[in-house]
Protein backbone atom coordinates (compact mmCIF):
# COMPACT_ATOMS: atom_id res chain seq x y z
CA UNK A 1 0.00 0.00 0.00
CA UNK A 2 1.34 3.74 -0.87
CA UNK A 3 0.80 6.52 1.34
CA UNK A 4 -2.35 8.34 0.92
CA UNK A 5 -2.70 10.43 -1.89
CA UNK A 6 -5.35 12.83 -2.96
CA UNK A 7 -6.61 12.20 -6.48
CA UNK A 8 -8.76 15.02 -8.28
CA UNK A 9 -11.15 13.98 -11.14
CA UNK A 10 -11.84 17.15 -13.37
CA UNK A 11 -15.68 16.34 -15.08
CA UNK A 12 -18.70 14.42 -13.47
CA UNK A 13 -19.04 12.65 -16.90
CA UNK A 14 -19.02 8.74 -18.26
CA UNK A 15 -15.20 9.19 -18.13
CA UNK A 16 -14.96 10.93 -14.61
CA UNK A 17 -17.13 8.78 -12.68
CA UNK A 18 -15.19 5.39 -14.29
CA UNK A 19 -12.20 6.89 -13.65
CA UNK A 20 -12.85 7.64 -9.86
CA UNK A 21 -14.89 4.37 -8.77
CA UNK A 22 -11.82 2.44 -10.71
CA UNK A 23 -9.41 4.31 -8.58
CA UNK A 24 -11.16 4.28 -5.42
CA UNK A 25 -12.23 0.53 -5.68
CA UNK A 26 -8.39 -0.09 -6.48
CA UNK A 27 -7.17 2.19 -4.06
CA UNK A 28 -9.27 2.36 -1.19
CA UNK A 29 -6.65 4.32 1.00
CA UNK A 30 -6.16 6.71 -1.58
CA UNK A 31 -9.16 10.48 -1.15
CA UNK A 32 -10.22 10.16 -4.62
CA UNK A 33 -12.85 13.65 -5.24
CA UNK A 34 -15.04 14.65 -8.80
CA UNK A 35 -15.03 18.24 -9.47
CA UNK A 36 -18.07 19.28 -11.64
CA UNK A 37 -18.31 22.92 -12.85
CA UNK A 38 -22.30 22.32 -13.43
CA UNK A 39 -24.97 21.85 -10.87
CA UNK A 40 -25.54 18.20 -12.87
CA UNK A 41 -23.76 14.85 -12.77
CA UNK A 42 -23.74 12.98 -15.77
CA UNK A 43 -25.90 14.75 -17.94
CA UNK A 44 -25.04 13.48 -20.99
CA UNK A 45 -25.55 9.73 -20.00
CA UNK A 46 -29.32 11.42 -18.87
CA UNK A 47 -29.82 12.36 -23.00
CA UNK A 48 -28.16 10.26 -24.52
CA UNK A 49 -29.64 7.01 -26.65
CA UNK A 50 -32.75 9.35 -26.82
CA UNK A 51 -32.85 8.95 -22.82
CA UNK A 52 -31.88 5.51 -23.04
CA UNK A 53 -28.18 5.32 -22.89
CA UNK A 54 -26.80 3.37 -25.67
CA UNK A 55 -24.04 2.44 -23.18
CA UNK A 56 -21.69 0.09 -25.48
CA UNK A 57 -21.77 -2.00 -28.41
CA UNK A 58 -21.90 -6.03 -28.62
CA UNK A 59 -18.05 -6.15 -30.39
CA UNK A 60 -15.96 -8.42 -28.20
CA UNK A 61 -13.33 -8.46 -30.83
CA UNK A 62 -10.71 -5.30 -30.01
CA UNK A 63 -9.51 -5.82 -33.78
CA UNK A 64 -12.91 -5.16 -35.06
CA UNK A 65 -14.20 -2.88 -32.53
CA UNK A 66 -11.34 -0.86 -32.91
CA UNK A 67 -12.83 -0.11 -36.30
CA UNK A 68 -15.62 2.00 -35.62
CA UNK A 69 -12.95 4.79 -34.27
CA UNK A 70 -11.94 7.34 -37.59
CA UNK A 71 -9.78 8.93 -34.47
CA UNK A 72 -8.13 6.66 -31.96
CA UNK A 73 -8.47 3.41 -33.51
CA UNK A 74 -4.64 2.41 -33.27
CA UNK A 75 -4.21 3.82 -30.09
CA UNK A 76 -7.11 1.68 -28.51
CA UNK A 77 -5.98 -1.56 -29.54
CA UNK A 78 -4.55 -2.00 -26.48
CA UNK A 79 -7.10 -0.42 -23.86
CA UNK A 80 -9.57 -3.02 -25.92
CA UNK A 81 -7.82 -5.91 -24.68
CA UNK A 82 -7.71 -4.79 -21.08
CA UNK A 83 -11.36 -3.58 -20.70
CA UNK A 84 -13.91 -3.91 -24.01
CA UNK A 85 -17.58 -3.91 -23.69
CA UNK A 86 -17.84 -7.59 -22.23
CA UNK A 87 -15.72 -5.78 -19.40
CA UNK A 88 -18.79 -3.21 -19.40
CA UNK A 89 -21.24 -5.72 -19.29
CA UNK A 90 -19.98 -7.51 -16.56
CA UNK A 91 -19.20 -4.41 -14.51
CA UNK A 92 -22.25 -2.99 -14.70
CA UNK A 93 -24.16 -6.83 -14.31
CA UNK A 94 -21.70 -7.00 -11.52
CA UNK A 95 -23.91 -3.82 -9.58
CA UNK A 96 -27.52 -4.62 -10.53
CA UNK A 97 -27.70 -3.46 -14.55
CA UNK A 98 -28.19 -5.52 -17.30
CA UNK A 99 -28.37 -4.23 -20.75
CA UNK A 100 -29.51 -6.36 -23.36
CA UNK A 101 -28.53 -6.03 -27.09
CA UNK A 102 -30.43 -4.71 -30.36
CA UNK A 103 -30.71 -6.23 -33.56
CA UNK A 104 -28.10 -3.52 -34.67
CA UNK A 105 -25.84 -4.41 -31.83
CA UNK A 106 -25.95 -1.91 -29.60
CA UNK A 107 -26.94 -2.43 -26.10
CA UNK A 108 -28.99 -0.58 -23.42
CA UNK A 109 -29.82 -0.96 -19.82
CA UNK A 110 -33.07 -3.54 -19.95
CA UNK A 111 -35.28 -0.74 -18.04
CA UNK A 112 -34.90 1.38 -21.54
CA UNK A 113 -33.92 4.25 -18.97
CA UNK A 114 -30.55 6.23 -18.33
CA UNK A 115 -31.88 6.78 -15.31
CA UNK A 116 -30.87 3.20 -14.12
CA UNK A 117 -26.97 4.01 -15.42
CA UNK A 118 -26.65 6.93 -13.56
CA UNK A 119 -27.93 5.32 -9.89
CA UNK A 120 -25.97 2.78 -10.54
CA UNK A 121 -23.02 4.77 -11.34
CA UNK A 122 -24.06 7.48 -8.05
CA UNK A 123 -24.73 4.42 -6.17
CA UNK A 124 -21.36 3.13 -6.76
CA UNK A 125 -19.73 6.39 -5.67
CA UNK A 126 -21.59 6.62 -2.47
CA UNK A 127 -20.11 3.05 -1.48
CA UNK A 128 -16.92 3.48 -2.44
CA UNK A 129 -16.92 7.11 -0.69
CA UNK A 130 -16.15 9.16 -3.71
CA UNK A 131 -16.27 12.76 -2.56
CA UNK A 132 -18.08 14.45 -5.30
CA UNK A 133 -17.98 19.21 -5.60
CA UNK A 134 -20.88 20.57 -7.84
CA UNK A 135 -20.67 23.99 -9.44
CA UNK A 136 -16.36 23.58 -8.93
CA UNK A 137 -15.00 24.41 -12.65
CA UNK A 138 -11.58 24.11 -12.76
CA UNK A 139 -10.02 27.13 -14.29
CA UNK A 140 -6.03 27.02 -13.55
CA UNK A 141 -3.91 24.18 -13.12
CA UNK A 142 -0.90 24.74 -11.44
CA UNK A 143 2.08 22.34 -11.78
CA UNK A 144 4.09 22.16 -8.27
CA UNK A 145 7.77 21.64 -8.64
CA UNK A 146 7.55 18.60 -6.04
CA UNK A 147 4.93 17.03 -7.60
CA UNK A 148 1.46 17.19 -8.17
CA UNK A 149 -1.23 20.34 -8.94
CA UNK A 150 -2.74 22.72 -7.29
CA UNK A 151 -6.20 23.44 -9.29
CA UNK A 152 -8.02 26.88 -9.01
CA UNK A 153 -11.61 27.20 -9.03
CA UNK A 154 -13.96 29.09 -10.61
CA UNK A 155 -16.02 29.51 -6.89
CA UNK A 156 -12.19 30.81 -5.67
CA UNK A 157 -11.92 27.46 -3.68
CA UNK A 158 -7.78 25.95 -4.52
CA UNK A 159 -7.32 22.37 -4.23
CA UNK A 160 -3.96 20.19 -4.06
CA UNK A 161 -3.30 16.82 -5.01
CA UNK A 162 -1.00 14.55 -5.72
CA UNK A 163 -3.06 13.10 -9.40
CA UNK A 164 -5.00 14.76 -11.78
CA UNK A 165 -7.46 13.20 -14.12
CA UNK A 166 -8.96 14.97 -16.78
CA UNK A 167 -12.17 14.33 -18.18
CA UNK A 168 -14.08 17.33 -19.27
CA UNK A 169 -15.07 16.19 -22.21
CA UNK A 170 -15.00 18.23 -25.33
CA UNK A 171 -15.54 21.90 -23.74
CA UNK A 172 -12.78 24.13 -25.09
CA UNK A 173 -11.75 25.98 -22.29
CA UNK A 174 -9.57 23.66 -20.91
CA UNK A 175 -7.67 23.35 -23.32
CA UNK A 176 -5.51 26.35 -23.15
CA UNK A 177 -4.32 24.84 -19.69
CA UNK A 178 -3.05 22.39 -21.38
CA UNK A 179 -1.38 24.12 -24.42
CA UNK A 180 0.32 25.72 -21.56
CA UNK A 181 1.34 22.73 -19.68
CA UNK A 182 3.13 21.61 -23.34
CA UNK A 183 0.48 20.03 -24.77
CA UNK A 184 -0.74 19.96 -28.14
CA UNK A 185 -4.56 20.23 -29.03
CA UNK A 186 -5.90 18.64 -32.75
CA UNK A 187 -8.34 21.62 -33.18
CA UNK A 188 -11.88 20.35 -32.66
CA UNK A 189 -14.60 19.97 -35.11
CA UNK A 190 -17.83 17.88 -35.26
CA UNK A 191 -18.38 14.77 -36.22
CA UNK A 192 -21.41 12.32 -36.30
CA UNK A 193 -23.70 14.47 -38.44
CA UNK A 194 -26.39 14.04 -41.54
CA UNK A 195 -26.24 15.42 -44.74
CA UNK A 196 -28.12 18.79 -46.29
CA UNK A 197 -28.80 18.20 -49.88
CA UNK A 198 -31.09 20.85 -51.15
CA UNK A 199 -31.32 20.01 -54.76
CA UNK A 200 -31.41 16.37 -54.24
CA UNK A 201 -34.74 14.74 -56.28
CA UNK A 202 -35.55 12.79 -53.08
CA UNK A 203 -36.52 15.50 -50.52
CA UNK A 204 -40.05 14.09 -51.33
CA UNK A 205 -39.50 10.55 -50.14
CA UNK A 206 -38.40 11.44 -46.88
CA UNK A 207 -38.88 8.40 -44.58
CA UNK A 208 -37.91 5.76 -46.72
CA UNK A 209 -34.69 3.40 -45.65
CA UNK A 210 -32.72 1.56 -47.89
CA UNK A 211 -30.12 -1.02 -46.51
CA UNK A 212 -27.59 -1.64 -47.55
CA UNK A 213 -26.09 1.59 -49.90
CA UNK A 214 -22.91 2.52 -50.40
CA UNK A 215 -22.35 6.38 -50.20
CA UNK A 216 -19.01 7.91 -51.15
CA UNK A 217 -17.42 11.22 -51.09
CA UNK A 218 -15.17 11.17 -54.88
CA UNK A 219 -13.71 14.27 -54.34
CA UNK A 220 -12.44 13.04 -50.26
CA UNK A 221 -11.62 9.57 -51.26
CA UNK A 222 -14.48 7.51 -48.74
CA UNK A 223 -17.23 5.68 -48.78
CA UNK A 224 -19.25 3.92 -46.46
CA UNK A 225 -21.99 1.15 -46.87
CA UNK A 226 -25.12 0.36 -44.38
CA UNK A 227 -28.71 1.49 -43.88
CA UNK A 228 -29.54 5.01 -45.27
CA UNK A 229 -32.50 7.02 -44.45
CA UNK A 230 -34.02 9.66 -47.11
CA UNK A 231 -35.06 12.76 -45.42
CA UNK A 232 -36.55 16.04 -45.80
CA UNK A 233 -33.12 18.00 -45.95
CA UNK A 234 -31.19 15.17 -47.64
CA UNK A 235 -29.96 11.78 -45.73
CA UNK A 236 -28.84 10.24 -42.32
CA UNK A 237 -29.55 6.93 -41.71
CA UNK A 238 -25.54 4.61 -40.43
CA UNK A 239 -23.92 4.60 -43.71
CA UNK A 240 -24.01 8.86 -43.89
CA UNK A 241 -23.50 9.32 -40.37
CA UNK A 242 -20.14 6.82 -40.42
CA UNK A 243 -19.20 8.82 -42.94
CA UNK A 244 -19.33 12.20 -41.73
CA UNK A 245 -17.46 10.69 -38.85
CA UNK A 246 -14.54 9.02 -41.00
CA UNK A 247 -14.58 12.35 -43.66
CA UNK A 248 -15.42 14.70 -40.73
CA UNK A 249 -12.02 16.75 -40.83
CA UNK A 250 -11.98 16.66 -44.44
CA UNK A 251 -15.36 18.13 -44.93
CA UNK A 252 -14.87 20.98 -42.69
CA UNK A 253 -11.72 22.28 -44.40
CA UNK A 254 -13.88 22.20 -47.71
CA UNK A 255 -17.18 23.85 -45.35
CA UNK A 256 -19.61 20.46 -46.08
CA UNK A 257 -19.52 21.31 -49.67
CA UNK A 258 -19.19 18.66 -52.34
CA UNK A 259 -20.29 15.73 -54.84
CA UNK A 260 -21.74 13.00 -52.71
CA UNK A 261 -22.17 9.19 -54.87
CA UNK A 262 -24.64 6.64 -53.72
CA UNK A 263 -24.66 3.35 -54.66
CA UNK A 264 -28.39 2.05 -54.33
CA UNK A 265 -27.40 -1.32 -54.67
CA UNK A 266 -23.93 -2.03 -53.78
CA UNK A 267 -24.16 -6.01 -53.65
CA UNK A 268 -24.55 -6.24 -57.55
CA UNK A 269 -22.04 -5.67 -60.04
CA UNK A 270 -22.21 -3.17 -62.36
CA UNK A 271 -22.48 -6.22 -65.41
CA UNK A 272 -24.68 -8.15 -62.97
CA UNK A 273 -27.31 -5.17 -62.89
CA UNK A 274 -27.17 -4.88 -66.85
CA UNK A 275 -28.17 -8.12 -67.35
CA UNK A 276 -30.80 -7.91 -64.25
CA UNK A 277 -32.77 -4.86 -66.25
CA UNK A 278 -31.77 -6.89 -69.87
CA UNK A 279 -33.38 -10.07 -68.56
CA UNK A 280 -36.67 -7.92 -66.77
CA UNK A 281 -37.04 -6.15 -70.58
CA UNK A 282 -37.15 -9.84 -71.75
CA UNK A 283 -39.18 -11.39 -69.45
CA UNK A 284 -41.45 -8.16 -68.76
CA UNK A 285 -41.37 -7.05 -71.57
CA UNK A 286 -45.71 -6.18 -71.48
CA UNK A 287 -45.78 -4.80 -68.14
CA UNK A 288 -45.12 -1.11 -67.67
CA UNK A 289 -42.25 -0.24 -66.11
CA UNK A 290 -43.01 1.80 -63.45
CA UNK A 291 -45.32 -0.32 -61.70
CA UNK A 292 -43.12 -2.53 -60.16
CA UNK A 293 -39.08 -2.74 -59.13
CA UNK A 294 -37.19 -5.56 -60.44
CA UNK A 295 -34.80 -4.91 -57.53
CA UNK A 296 -35.07 -4.88 -53.92
CA UNK A 297 -35.66 -1.19 -53.38
CA UNK A 298 -39.21 0.11 -52.16
CA UNK A 299 -41.66 1.26 -55.10
CA UNK A 300 -41.90 4.77 -54.64
CA UNK A 301 -37.85 4.87 -54.93
CA UNK A 302 -37.84 2.75 -58.15
CA UNK A 303 -40.66 4.82 -59.63
CA UNK A 304 -38.16 8.16 -58.85
CA UNK A 305 -35.85 6.30 -60.90
CA UNK A 306 -37.30 5.83 -63.72
CA UNK A 307 -38.79 9.39 -63.82
CA UNK A 308 -34.91 10.61 -63.30
CA UNK A 309 -34.05 8.15 -66.29
CA UNK A 310 -36.88 10.40 -68.32
CA UNK A 311 -39.24 7.08 -68.63
CA UNK A 312 -42.48 7.39 -68.41
CA UNK A 313 -44.24 5.25 -65.71
CA UNK A 314 -46.91 3.34 -68.52
CA UNK A 315 -43.69 2.99 -71.14
CA UNK A 316 -43.64 -0.86 -71.27
CA UNK A 317 -40.65 -2.72 -70.63
CA UNK A 318 -39.85 -3.84 -74.34
CA UNK A 319 -40.44 -0.79 -75.59
CA UNK A 320 -37.12 0.71 -73.48
CA UNK A 321 -33.94 2.23 -75.61
CA UNK A 322 -30.70 1.42 -74.68
CA UNK A 323 -29.89 5.08 -73.47
CA UNK A 324 -32.78 4.51 -70.82
CA UNK A 325 -31.46 1.57 -70.24
CA UNK A 326 -28.11 3.06 -69.35
CA UNK A 327 -29.67 5.80 -67.47
CA UNK A 328 -31.35 3.37 -65.06
CA UNK A 329 -28.24 1.86 -64.81
CA UNK A 330 -26.32 4.97 -64.03
CA UNK A 331 -29.06 5.96 -61.08
CA UNK A 332 -29.10 2.66 -59.20
CA UNK A 333 -25.20 2.65 -59.69
CA UNK A 334 -23.99 6.12 -58.63
CA UNK A 335 -26.97 8.82 -58.22
CA UNK A 336 -24.74 12.39 -58.28
CA UNK A 337 -25.79 14.51 -55.14
CA UNK A 338 -24.41 17.91 -54.13
CA UNK A 339 -23.54 18.42 -50.39
CA UNK A 340 -24.45 21.40 -48.89
CA UNK A 341 -23.90 21.77 -45.20
CA UNK A 342 -24.78 19.26 -42.26
CA UNK A 343 -27.25 18.99 -39.88
CA UNK A 344 -26.76 17.47 -36.33
CA UNK A 345 -28.07 13.85 -35.72
CA UNK A 346 -31.02 13.55 -33.15
CA UNK A 347 -28.32 16.39 -30.71
CA UNK A 348 -26.02 13.63 -30.54
CA UNK A 349 -22.66 15.54 -31.78
CA UNK A 350 -19.65 14.01 -30.96
CA UNK A 351 -16.56 16.12 -31.54
CA UNK A 352 -13.31 15.42 -33.45
CA UNK A 353 -9.87 16.68 -31.98
CA UNK A 354 -8.41 17.21 -28.77
CA UNK A 355 -4.95 16.50 -27.18
CA UNK A 356 -2.63 14.96 -28.82
CA UNK A 357 -2.79 11.22 -28.84
CA UNK A 358 0.99 10.69 -29.15
CA UNK A 359 1.51 12.77 -25.85
CA UNK A 360 -0.10 9.98 -23.88
CA UNK A 361 0.41 6.89 -22.81
CA UNK A 362 -2.15 4.15 -23.38
CA UNK A 363 -1.32 1.61 -21.07
CA UNK A 364 -1.51 4.06 -17.85
CA UNK A 365 -3.48 7.27 -19.98
CA UNK A 366 -0.92 9.10 -18.19
CA UNK A 367 0.51 12.59 -19.66
CA UNK A 368 3.62 12.08 -21.77
CA UNK A 369 4.44 15.82 -21.02
CA UNK A 370 3.52 15.85 -17.43
CA UNK A 371 4.24 13.16 -15.09
CA UNK A 372 0.71 12.57 -12.71
CA UNK A 373 -1.87 14.23 -14.96
CA UNK A 374 -4.22 11.41 -17.10
CA UNK A 375 -6.87 11.66 -19.29
CA UNK A 376 -10.09 10.21 -20.60
CA UNK A 377 -13.00 9.73 -22.53
CA UNK A 378 -13.90 12.77 -25.14
CA UNK A 379 -11.32 15.12 -24.30
CA UNK A 380 -8.57 13.25 -26.07
CA UNK A 381 -8.57 12.74 -30.03
CA UNK A 382 -10.56 10.06 -30.13
CA UNK A 383 -14.47 9.69 -31.33
CA UNK A 384 -16.59 6.78 -32.21
CA UNK A 385 -19.39 6.68 -34.75
CA UNK A 386 -22.68 6.18 -33.51
CA UNK A 387 -23.86 2.64 -31.47
CA UNK A 388 -22.62 2.95 -28.04
CA UNK A 389 -18.57 3.69 -29.19
CA UNK A 390 -17.92 7.19 -27.39
CA UNK A 391 -19.01 5.54 -24.00
CA UNK A 392 -17.12 2.77 -24.53
CA UNK A 393 -14.17 4.64 -25.25
CA UNK A 394 -14.97 6.71 -22.06
CA UNK A 395 -15.52 3.54 -19.76
CA UNK A 396 -12.22 1.78 -21.12
CA UNK A 397 -10.12 4.88 -20.92
CA UNK A 398 -11.42 5.96 -17.53
CA UNK A 399 -11.22 2.23 -16.27
CA UNK A 400 -7.20 2.45 -17.46
CA UNK A 401 -6.69 5.50 -15.60
CA UNK A 402 -8.61 4.35 -12.47
CA UNK A 403 -6.33 1.37 -12.41
CA UNK A 404 -3.37 2.95 -12.94
CA UNK A 405 -3.67 6.56 -10.72
CA UNK A 406 -2.85 4.90 -7.25
C1 LIG B 1 -27.34 14.12 -27.20
C2 LIG B 1 -26.21 13.15 -27.16
C3 LIG B 1 -26.47 11.80 -27.21
C4 LIG B 1 -25.43 10.87 -27.16
N1 LIG B 1 -25.73 9.56 -27.20
C5 LIG B 1 -24.73 8.66 -27.13
C6 LIG B 1 -25.01 7.28 -27.06
O1 LIG B 1 -26.17 6.88 -26.99
N2 LIG B 1 -23.96 6.40 -27.03
C7 LIG B 1 -22.66 6.84 -27.04
O2 LIG B 1 -21.75 6.00 -27.00
N3 LIG B 1 -22.37 8.14 -27.07
C8 LIG B 1 -23.36 9.05 -27.09
N4 LIG B 1 -23.06 10.38 -27.10
C9 LIG B 1 -21.64 10.77 -26.93
C10 LIG B 1 -21.26 10.60 -25.43
O3 LIG B 1 -22.28 11.22 -24.64
C11 LIG B 1 -19.92 11.24 -25.12
O4 LIG B 1 -18.93 10.69 -25.96
C12 LIG B 1 -19.53 10.96 -23.65
O5 LIG B 1 -20.50 11.51 -22.80
C13 LIG B 1 -18.19 11.55 -23.32
O6 LIG B 1 -17.97 11.37 -21.93
P1 LIG B 1 -16.93 12.26 -21.15
O7 LIG B 1 -17.04 11.88 -19.73
O8 LIG B 1 -15.62 12.21 -21.82
O9 LIG B 1 -17.44 13.77 -21.34
P2 LIG B 1 -18.80 14.46 -20.87
O10 LIG B 1 -19.89 13.49 -20.77
O11 LIG B 1 -18.96 15.63 -21.77
O12 LIG B 1 -18.48 14.96 -19.40
C14 LIG B 1 -17.57 16.01 -19.14
C15 LIG B 1 -17.96 16.69 -17.85
O13 LIG B 1 -16.92 17.60 -17.48
C16 LIG B 1 -17.50 18.79 -17.00
N5 LIG B 1 -16.50 19.86 -17.15
C17 LIG B 1 -16.07 20.44 -18.30
N6 LIG B 1 -15.12 21.36 -18.02
C18 LIG B 1 -14.94 21.36 -16.68
C19 LIG B 1 -14.10 22.09 -15.80
N7 LIG B 1 -13.24 23.04 -16.25
N8 LIG B 1 -14.16 21.82 -14.47
C20 LIG B 1 -15.02 20.87 -13.99
N9 LIG B 1 -15.85 20.17 -14.78
C21 LIG B 1 -15.80 20.40 -16.12
C22 LIG B 1 -18.73 18.97 -17.88
O14 LIG B 1 -19.66 19.84 -17.27
C23 LIG B 1 -19.23 17.51 -17.97
O15 LIG B 1 -20.10 17.20 -16.92
C24 LIG B 1 -24.08 11.32 -27.11
C25 LIG B 1 -23.80 12.70 -27.08
C26 LIG B 1 -24.84 13.60 -27.08
C27 LIG B 1 -24.51 15.07 -27.02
Amino acid sequence: MTAPLTIAVVGGGAAGFFGALTCAQQYPQHRVLILEKTRQLLSKVRISGGGRCNVTHACFDPALLVKNYPRGHQELRGPFSRFQPRDTIQWFEQRGVTLKTEEDGRMFPITDSSETIINCLLQEAKRLRVEIGLEQGIQRILPQSSQGFLLEMTNGKTLACERLLLATGSTPKIYPLLQEMGHTIVPLVPSLFTFNLPTSPFLDLAGISVSPVEVQLPALGFVQTGPLLLTHWGMSGPAVLKLSAWAARALHVIDYQTNVTVNWLPAYKEEELRQLLLATKQREAARQVGTESPVALPKQLWKKFVALAEISEEQRWATLAHKQMQALLKLLRSTELQLQGKTTYKQEFVTCGGVALEEVNFKTMESKRCPGLYFAGEILNIDGVTGGFNFQNAWTTGWIAGMTMG
